[in-house]
């Protein structure tokens, strides 16, 4: 199954994403977690994304869909995979389409998390404070300054792909408020659906 999964930062994407991934023995690719990784390894894609990812900003699309190109590509993705944080515009969603159309392959789902703005900032700062309670770093965009930034990104990149993926009736949405199991076990039933 080739799953897409939509939401604004702080929505849970990547919670879900690794519960989904292995109920459906399939890899969670996240393009946030390459990109810090990226970072963190200071490649030349790393240090290119750097500020921008520090500032809640996208990086650029040609950079984005060059790192998705390739890693669909590999073994564990060919019988499918759940994309988190990809597309975020409208011009990656295209070229996602590009490149599995040329492969004859198409996406099955696009679930979208659906979660209202006020509780984003708590959650996000929440997940900072228990990264640094557990010894580790928070992420460099979980602050207030940045999220404001990932929000306004959002809603005028990313938003967008919702019209672009309901009219070829390919959306679901999922209330994303719900407890993390329930959110969970809805997905599943929206993709059985
Ligand atoms: P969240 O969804 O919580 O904001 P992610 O971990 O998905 O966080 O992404 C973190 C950052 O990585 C984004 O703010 C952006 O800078 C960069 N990024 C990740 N995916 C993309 C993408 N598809 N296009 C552009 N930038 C991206």
């Amino acid at each position: 199954m080739r799953i897409v999964l939509l939401g604004p930062p702080g929505s849970g994407k990547g919670t879900q994403a690794i519960r989904l991934a292995e109920h459906l023995a399939i890899p969670q690719l996240s393009t946030g977690d390459i990109l810090r990784c990226a970072v963190a390894a200071e490649t030349s894609i790393g240090k290119k994304v750097k500020t921008a990812m520090e500032r809640g900003e996208l990086v650029p699309d040609e950079l984005v869909v060059a790192v998705v190109a390739e890693r669909i590509l590999q073994a564990d993705a060919k019988t499918g995979f759940i994309l988190d944080g990809f597309p975020r515009t409208v011009g990656q969603a295209r070229a996602l389409d590009d490149m599995l159309r040329t492969r004859g392959l198409d996406l099955d789902c696009v679930l979208e998390l659906k979660v209202d703005e006020e509780v984003l900032l708590g959650r996000i700062l929440n997940r900072a404070k228990e990264a640094v309670g557990n010894g580790q770093s928070a992420r460099t965009d979980d602050t207030e300054e940045a999220l404001k930034v990932r929000l306004k990104e959002y809603r005028r990149q990313t938003e967008p792909l919702i019209d672009y993926y309901c009219a070829r009736g390919m959306l679901k949405s999922i209330d994303g408020l719900q407890p993390i199991a329930s959110v969970a076990t809805s997905l599943l039933e929206a993709l059985d659906a």
